[in-house]
């Protein structure tokens, strides 16, 4: 939650909001879940906030407020929040390790300077010419300063060495923060965000290049159907099924990547149509000629199929026409029938 409504929800009104929220939700016919309670607690207290908007918006087409759509609305929309709470954390946590580090070497700095200090004082009494007394007496003293910058090497050396360790786990954790907010949770395969980003990127790299640069998107066919039958569970495990086979093809410098519900998409970056075509042909294949069989109770659950719409770049087109392109491509092979790739050059030539 953003950090106004975690302030809200342990202050003064608190109950009242949350007795608003559950009242809201009542009225809308939405369980009480603990995600729903989140989402709708944005609602309520942040009605103009992106995910505040898109709660009155589907009220006002009068979307059913399925778990389903709870877990959409809250991939969408709540992991932002919890990312750049990690993010400002893991930052904080940095900042502070660098301060310290540095006093420590600022420390270490002004005894060595000290040190240096002793040394050229010593060696002006040396100039001198001086009793034994006192050169004994000098040497004590430059000995014990000696020991002295040791022992703060010393520690100066253990604090950066814990210093080392702290920023490489702060490092790792922010690593894992990255991959958590670019991955898709059911399928491991980058998200939308993450493949919005990386198209954007692979076509200025294209065009600055002179590549080519393939794309394509890909949908599994009756797919409500298939959830409507064996539930939504069943379905989950059929899409984790069509990832892996996309994910395998989909390998770098490939990107494959859960674009939404059921819908896939794969960047083919320096490679034609042609060959594009050939790996969604081998995709629609393997995807098709195999039987699937439910977990859960063995059931056979029959074949499914999934359609494909590829595109290849022009000089100059935007990504955002080039998925155009290919989204007109994959309704094309829709309307055919189904279980089919078509390039969108066709539908250009058809149309
Ligand atoms: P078409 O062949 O034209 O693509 O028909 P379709 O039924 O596959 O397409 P439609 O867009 O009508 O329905 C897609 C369905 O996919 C609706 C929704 O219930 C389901 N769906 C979307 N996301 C998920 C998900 O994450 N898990 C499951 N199990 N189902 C999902
Ligand atoms: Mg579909
Ligand atoms: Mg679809």
């Amino acid at each position: 939650m953003s950090a106004n409504i975690e302030t809200r929800l342990r202050g003064p009104g608190a109950y009242a909001l949350a007795r608003e929220v559950l009242e809201t939700m009542e009225g809308h016919q939405v369980w009480p879940t603990p995600v729903n309670f989140e989402l709708w607690t944005h609602f309520v207290a942040e009605p103009d906030s992106d995910l505040g908007r898109e709660i009155t918006r589907l009220i006002s087409v009068g979307e059913a407020f399925t778990d389903h759509l709870a877990d959409e609305l809250a991939a969408a929309y709540l992991p932002k929040a919890k990312l750049t709470e990690q993010i400002r954390d893991a930052g904080d946590a940095l900042s502070k390790e660098l301060i310290s580090v540095s006093r420590a070497i600022e420390s270490a700095q002004k005894s060595s300077e000290a040190y240096g200090q002793t040394l050229a004082s010593a060696s002006g009494a040396l100039i001198a010419g001086p009793e034994p007394q006192e050169l004994k007496a000098m040497v004590d003293t430059l000995a014990s300063a000696t020991k002295r910058v040791q022992r703060e090497n010393k520690s100066l050396e253990k604090r950066l060495a814990e210093s080392t360790t702290e920023v490489a786990r702060l490092r790792e954790h922010l690593e894992q923060v990255r991959r958590d907010a670019t991955t898709d949770g059911l399928t491991q395969l980058a998200n939308r965000k993450a493949f919005d980003e990386e198209l954007e990127r692979a076509c200025v790299e294209a065009d600055s290049d002179g590549h080519s640069l393939a794309l394509a998107v890909i949908d599994i066919d009756h797919f409500k159907n298939f959830n409507d039958t064996w539930g939504h569970q069943t379905g989950d495990q059929v899409i984790r099924y069509v990832a892996s086979v996309i994910g395998r093809v989909g390998a770098p410098p490939r990107f494959a990547a859960r674009y939404g519900g059921e819908e896939f998409a794969l960047i083919f970056p320096r490679e034609s149509a042609e060959t594009a075509t050939l790996v969604l042909e081998e995709i629609r294949e393997e995807v098709s000629s195999r039987i699937l069989k439910r977990r859960s109770t063995n059931d056979d659950l029959g074949a499914v199929t999934v359609s494909a719409g590829l595109a290849q770049m022009r000089r100059g087109e935007s990504a955002h026409s080039l998925m155009e392109r290919s989204d007109a491509a994959l309704y094309a092979s829709k309307r055919s029938g189904r279980n089919l790739v078509t390039n969108a050059e066709a539908v250009a030539d058809a149309a």
